[in-house]
């Protein structure tokens, strides 16, 4: 009997409409009814052209959905194999260069899985280098948030460098440049350097300042002398001599190469031995050469800079790697600058940099995104040499794709009313067998009970029976997922001050016609937890051009929270084989967000940081479905 509950239960689909869980026939059905009802609404209307636009734009997407693209399709064609093919090294060898400034957010995953995904591709290997030359922004912190991050997306550096241990060579390498002519000490103020370089307009002549013509002695004393600390900040920096007359390129303007930073704070790994500091022009090309970097790729705001990156590695004649510039990756939606972030999480408008409503990538792990999941985003996007700029509601349409063969399927009843079953007969106590996933019998299954006392949503009730509702009500039947026999609500009782409906008083119909629909259930004894449901952060799609600011476009309803939701007991195998999926990135040992599993008819979820052992929260990752506008702004 159990078996054949299975197997039909196996069989039924979610109707994204409604949420049940009806037959495939059922569904069939439905989807006929609706696209007839469809087409007469687009015969009243008097616009036909638009609605085949609408049609062909769907296709694309219902494509996608059904394909499994290959996971290294980014760099077998388009930008990243071009790439290759002009520069076709036997060992390919790529750095991630990160700033420890920050979190990293989504539109550096991008950054990581290009560079480390195009060596690994290639067989070759990926430095992760941080680009320390800036103390006044740097903490200690970032350094491990961001190796953390790389490594949680399933990637190895080769060797883990620092910008700050190449400083002495550098520092030489900058003697040089004074020696052969190549770089002076200038005093200028900003506003002087708008006026060599054209002046606000940009239009007027450009030109070279006086400290141009110092001989190379002078040069070499006032570069000692800066890193001897005897010049205040600002006042003195070394420019390297590039073309700043000929040159219509404002990267070849006679650049800083190094400078006195402003808050002269002690560097985290060489503290005060260094009194000046190279910049990223200067700094970036020539470790990428020191490292024996092969193809340093980065995204098109460098685009300018690659003319200075290769004349300074020509003109010192070292080693040359090649620059390349993709389009960076944007989400639309959502504020991605450290100053937002910053504000909104000591306002308290967010729990921290991690939560699950922000794009950081800590926050988008904690929220429960997989690795993986992140990476078949970045992969499907596809790399070319211009902005993406992705909406949130495509980055879930990928979340919930990679999730649906991934993980597991539980039941979970987020606000429960207590259904009391007559005549359960010989089914009270019962254990039943449930498959982890439907599609995936190596997932397993596990055992539960089937008690007289159940508990459902209490969306899935009405007071009144009618027509259109499939669901519970009284005399309606409808199935418990996995039950044996639909259920009939015989009468209820409700809160006489809230007016609630607190529990329901039902019969098991066993000479009952297939219900027409499904809902889910879970058993008296299922562990109590804690949900939240996120919604969007922000209102609109822009919130930094919003009126009065992003703050003021704050969705003041962007998380809610079920104290009293109820899972099955399927959650306690699911946690204890966490984390779903295996993922290369978290095998060595995953947070609670590797807890994660479908419940049925309700959305995709994983365990919060916030859990404790007698406490458990959930965060939402997902819905099942996209949300409704509707439902985003709730
Ligand atoms: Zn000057």
């Amino acid at each position: 009997m159990a078996d054949s509950v299975a197997e039909a239960m196996a069989k039924l689909q979610l109707d994204p409409e409604t949420g049940e869980m009806v037959s495939k026939g059922e569904l069939k059905k439905r989807m006929q009814k609706r696209a007839r009802k469809a087409a007469k609404v687009t015969a009243k209307d008097s616009q036909p052209p638009r609605a085949e636009t609408k049609a062909t734009e769907k296709k694309p997407a219902s494509k996608a959905a059904d394909s499994t693209l290959d996971p290294d399709a980014m760099f077998k064609q388009g930008f990243l194999s071009d790439v290759y093919n002009l520069r076709p090294a036997p060992k390919v060898r790529t750095r991630f260069p990160p700033e420890p400034n920050g979190y990293l957010h989504l539109g550096h995953a991008k950054a990581i899985a290009i560079n480390f995904g195009f060596a690994r591709y290639h067989g070759g290997e990926t430095m992760l280098r941080f680009d320390d030359t800036n103390p006044d922004a740097e903490e200690e912190k970032y350094f491990h948030a961001i190796e953390d991050i790389v490594r949680w997306l399933g990637f190895t550096p080769h060797q883990i460098t620092y910008s700050s241990d190449n400083f002495q060579r550098l520092y030489d390498l900058a003697e040089k440049m004074i020696q052969i002519g190549r770089a002076y000490v200038c005093h200028c103020t900003e506003a002087d350097l708008k006026l060599q370089r054209g002046g606000e307009d940009g239009k007027s002549p450009r030109f070279r300042c006086a400290h141009a013509d110092q001989d190379v002695e002078t040069n070499l004393t006032k570069f000692r002398d800066m890193q001897a600390g005897k010049y205040e900040p600002q006042t003195a920096f070394l420019r390297m001599k590039q073309s700043i007359l000929e040159s219509g390129n404002p990267q070849m303007w006679d650049i800083v190469a190094y400078r006195i930073p402003k808050n002269r704070t002690p560097h985290i790994r060489t503290g005060t031995k260094w009194h000046i500091y190279p910049s990223y022009d200067f700094a970036h090309c020539l470790c990428d050469s020191f490292e024996g970097i092969t193809h340093s790729l980065c995204t098109t705001e460098f685009i300018t800079a690659r003319e200075s990156y290769e004349w300074l590695n020509k003109t010192l004649g070292v080693y040359e790697p090649m620059q390349r510039e993709y389009g960076r990756l944007n989400i639309t939606g959502t504020v991605m600058s450290k100053r937002a972030l910053k504000e909104l999480v000591e306002r308290g408008h967010v729990r921290g940099w991690d939560d699950p409503r922000l794009y950081t990538l800590i926050a988008i792990r904690r929220r429960g995104v997989p690795p993986g999941a992140i990476l078949s985003f970045i992969n499907e996007l596809g790399v070319t040499t211009s902005l993406s700029l992705i909406q949130i509601a495509r980055f879930e349409q990928s979340v919930r794709r990679y999730l649906e063969t991934s993980v597991p399927r539980l039941m979970l009843v987020l606000d429960p009313i207590r259904v009391v079953i007559q005549d359960l007969g010989e089914f009270e106590g019962q254990d039943v067998e449930l498959a982890l996933s439907p599609k995936k019998p190596e997932f397993g299954s596990y055992k539960a009970k089937i008690t007289s006392t159940v508990y459902i949503d209490r969306s899935d009730f009405r007071e009144v029976t009618s027509k259109d509702f499939f669901r519970l009500s009284p005399g309606q039947n409808v199935g418990l997922l996995n039950m044996p026999h639909p259920i009939k609500a015989l009468s209820f009782s409700k809160d006489p001050t809230t007016g609630q409906v607190t529990e329901i008083q039902a019969a098991l119909v066993r000479d009952a016609p297939k219900p027409k629909a499904f809902i889910h259930w879970v058993p008296e004894g299922s562990r109590k937890v804690t949900v939240r449901v996120h919604h969007a952060l922000f209102k609109s799609e822009n919130p930094s051009a919003a009126e009065g600011g992003y703050l003021a476009d704050l969705n003041p309803n962007s998380e809610t929270i079920y104290p009293d939701a109820l899972v099955n007991s399927g959650f306690e195998e699911v946690r204890r084989r966490a984390p779903w999926p295996q993922a290369e990135g978290e095998k060595a040992g995953a947070g609670p967000e590797g807890v994660r599993f479908q419940a049925m008819r309700v959305a995709y979820f994983a365990m919060d940081s916030d859990s404790t052992e007698d406490s458990i929260v959930l965060n939402r990752i997902v819905a099942l479905k996209e949300d409704s506008k509707k439902e985003a702004e709730k």
